[in-house]
């Protein structure tokens, strides 16, 4: 009894101390704010946070990540976030589904923001404009080089015939932006419309060698100082291994960190798993090999064995007269039907998507695991519900499988490809990216919520139009695009990843 009274009058002096000391008459201030998350376990990668944390957002922004009860807030909403990763929204790299359809995969695989910076766009302010205020996801592209050549193919070809007009019909000229070399005397008007094209906000210069088999490797190369010249990143599918006489998966790496390296370019080879096949572990050395000597150079992957491109495209060009059996590995997107050397040849005329399996899922794993390969689906347009599964389900995949399932890299290694890593490679060209890929004060409330035991893919190659699961709530600007793993309809807070924004 004693003791209690005691320790009673102990406890009020102790309180007294406090007050004297100022703190207690001075309560937490509330703060008002749009949306509390709380409870919910937050990684941010670019600071090796991991910790269960409130987080506040107001207009469109994070305003506070704070240890839980710490500050005091008034929210109009309050989420209850536990047992859910907080995560920034996932930034893809390589996303060529860019309309409604796409994006809807993409959010629901919780990328808050979608980029065509491999193959690029041209020209490039219409097509921005034809995005503003009506976007999903965030979004932006690359200038195409396919195009700017296509643009100057046509104007060159129409003052050779003197005509004035480009014609599609003339198969041979149609082509010719694709197979032949550009003449030296034009390569300066190319770099000045793909210079262009970054006039207008364009990402960077966006290449598909593969497909424009008549680029010559000294126009690579003109292209390539024209990039550094003005600090923009350089987005490389790379030439076909097979356009180097001594052949091997390594040749095409060579001449684009050379280029790299000569020019003082950035560089970003996409897709390094299709490019290098088994030879990966080579190719990443070579990468890892450059940056150590101060080239500017990074690269991708996306978690799946099958890649995908169009049947018409020069990329298949070599397949024409192969050993039937070879044809069995190409399965058609629109139908899911493996072909035949005859079904080749015919939707070859038709033209579409066409998937290619073959690769070996050990390889494939080694390189997901591997902390600095950036996550990026590759995902195609989704037609009618057909596509490749990457574009609906490359994340969840590296998360559910590889991450829980495998146990072939850690959560935040995970969290890190698909968040920080894409946004610092865009930062040079675009200081807002430093916005992105964060959960911090100031940031962007680009989010995404999953629940850990449960995020999984769940899109196949016969069922690409399947959801992934267990990405919970996926906001953009701070607007829920994904809630309680639905979509939200009627909501567009995408915005434009513009240079110099
Ligand atoms: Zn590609």
């Amino acid at each position: 009894m004693v003791t209690f009274i005691g320790r009673r009058w102990t406890q009020l002096g102790m309180v007294a101390m406090v007050c004297l000391a100022g703190a207690c008459g001075s309560a937490p201030r509330v703060e008002v704010v749009d949306l509390l998350i709380t409870g919910g376990r937050v990684l941010d990668p670019a600071s090796d946070l991991d910790a269960v944390r409130d987080v506040a957002v107001s207009d469109g922004e994070i305003v506070a990540v704070s240890e839980l009860g710490e500050r005091r807030f008034e929210a109009a909403e309050v989420l209850d976030a536990a047992g859910r990763v907080v995560a920034p929204g996932f930034i893809d790299l390589h996303a060529h589904g860019q309309d409604l359809e796409s994006s809807r995969f993409q959010a629901r695989d919780g990328v808050t923001t979608a980029l065509e910076l491999e193959i690029g766009v041209y020209p490039v302010d219409p097509w921005y404009a034809s995005r503003e205020g009506r976007a999903l996801i965030n979004f932006g592209a690359s200038v195409s080089h396919q195009g700017a050549r296509r643009a100057s193919f046509g104007s060159l070809v129409a003052t050779r015939n003197g005509e004035g007009t480009f014609s599609l019909g003339d198969a041979a000229q149609a082509d010719a932006y694709l197979y032949d070399p550009v003449p030296d005397e034009e390569l300066g008007r190319l770099a000045r419309f793909m210079v262009g094209g970054l006039d207008e906000g364009a990402l960077g210069f966006g290449f598909g060698i593969s497909y424009t088999p008549g680029a010559s490797h000294e126009e690579l190369w003109h292209l390539f100082a024209a990039a550094a010249e003005r600090r923009a990143p350089v987005f490389m599918h790379l030439r076909s291994a097979a356009a180097f006489t001594a052949g091997g998966a390594l040749a095409p790496f060579q001449e684009a960190v050379a280029n790299a390296a000569g020019t003082g370019a950035s560089l970003h080879i996409v897709h390094m798993n299709s490019s290098a096949g088994a030879a990966a572990p080579e190719a990443l050395a070579l990468i890892r090999g450059a940056q150590a000597r101060g080239v500017d150079v990074t690269t991708e992957a996306y978690p799946y064995t099958a890649s995908a491109s169009r049947i018409e495209s020069a990329l298949f060009d070599s397949w024409v007269g192969r050993p039937e059996a070879d044809y069995e590995r190409l399965q058609w997107v629109e139908t899911g039907e493996r072909l035949t050397e005859a079904t080749f040849r015919a939707y070859r005329e038709q033209g579409g998507w066409v998937i290619t399996h073959g690769r070996d899922e050990e390889t494939n794993e080694w390189i997901v695991s591997q902390p600095d390969v950036i996550a990026a689906s590759d995902g195609i347009p989704f037609a009618d519900g057909r596509a490749h599964p990457r574009g609906a389900g490359t994340f969840a995949r590296i998360l559910g499988h590889y991450v829980r399932e495998r146990g072939a890299l850690s959560l935040m290694d995970g969290v890190r490809k698909m968040t920080v890593l894409p946004a610092r490679r865009l930062e040079t060209i675009v200081p807002a990216m430093a916005s992105k890929g964060r959960v911090q004060v100031g940031a962007d409330a680009d989010l995404t919520l999953f629940d850990p035991e449960q995020v999984i893919d769940r899109a196949t190659y016969d069922e690409p139009d399947r959801y992934s699961e267990g990405i919970v709530h996926v906001l953009v600007s701070g607007t829920f695009v994904v809630r309680d793993e639905r979509l939200v309809d009627g909501v567009t807070p995408g915005q434009a990843i513009r240079a110099g924004s």
